[in-house]
């Protein structure tokens, strides 16, 4: 296996639910080992249609899907080697925080001290060490999506789905976050496919952004190249929305907003 060799490539995928319209139309992709790339566009567009392929909760229509240069087609999910985080958070009420983000392991039938272990370096992962006896309902939604994304990534998994995780946050603490899953994306080396129809979101985060309308890729490049030279009309105008590109870059990756917030590390 070479190593320029990507980690998923999506050749001719196409997808529709109903055998009528085609919500994904003919989407060729490549990602990257390690890569943060963010799946962007309006409501709609076919971003969880593509991630639901990807991960195996949804079927092809037509095309192929490879994995590690392997076709995965009619591979269920739980082989595929993949962490989830959901907008919800999806977390079990009735189990604590450490025994939620067990739940891979469990699964797995991994013995307990091996599970011990594992959790409790996943838990100060998120910054939530001393917390794995708490039930979730007591946390606060971004202490719960922490938890999510530490069940996510308690098996080291090469590839880590997010399907608009920082949704139900606040304004403050979803910037916040933004940062904090960057940091994690820089520290951990693996690949993140993140789904989000926020523009800021995307561009301060990701290595690449791929643009989405209508169940077609617009544009995929860098945050810095969409702006610059966005492909078309639609990336022009979806990509221009963007409140990170209304602020105003203050030294080297640092980005004061309209409303006076400093966001640091940001990629634009
Ligand atoms: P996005 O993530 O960009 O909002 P989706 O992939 O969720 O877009 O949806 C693309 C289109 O497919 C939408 O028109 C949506 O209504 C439709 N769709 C999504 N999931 C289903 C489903 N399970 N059954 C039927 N139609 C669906």
């Amino acid at each position: 296996m070479s190593h320029a060799e990507p980690l998923v490539r999506f050749t001719g995928v196409q997808k529709t639910y109903d055998g009528e319209q085609l919500v994904v139309r003919d989407l060729n992709l490549d990602i990257q080992r390690g890569e943060f790339l963010s799946l962007l566009g309006p409501s709609g567009s076919g971003k969880t249609t593509t991630l639901m392929m990807l991960a195996g909760f949804e079927s092809p229509t037509a095309g192929d899907i490879l994995l590690d240069g392997r076709q995965i087609t009619g591979t269920p999910p739980h082989k595929r080697n993949f962490g989830m985080v959901f907008q919800n958070y999806a977390l079990f009420p009735h189990l604590t925080v450490g025994q939620n983000v067990a739940y891979p392991l469990t699964v797995r039938k991994v013995p307990k001290d091996e599970q011990a272990r594992r959790v409790a370096k996943a838990l100060d992962m998120v910054r939530l060490g001393g917390m794995a006896d708490r039930l979730p309902t007591r946390l606060s939604g971004g202490q719960q999506q922490r938890v999510a994304l530490a069940r996510a990534l308690v098996f080291e998994p090469q590839l880590v789905l997010m399907d608009e995780p920082l949704g139900a946050l606040d304004k403050q603490l979803r910037e916040h976050m933004q940062i904090e899953l960057k940091e994690l994306h820089r520290q951990l080396g693996v690949t993140f496919v993140y789904v989000t129809h926020d523009q800021g979101e995307a561009l301060t985060m990701s290595d690449r952004v791929a643009v989405f309308n209508e169940g077609v890729i617009q544009h995929l490049a860098s945050p810095e190249a969409l702006y610059e030279t966005p492909a078309n009309r639609f990336v022009a105008g979806f990509v221009g929305d963007s409140t990170v590109l209304k602020g105003t870059l203050e030294g080297q990756n640092t980005l004061r907003l309209p409303d006076g917030q400093c966001l640091q590390g940001v990629n634009v």
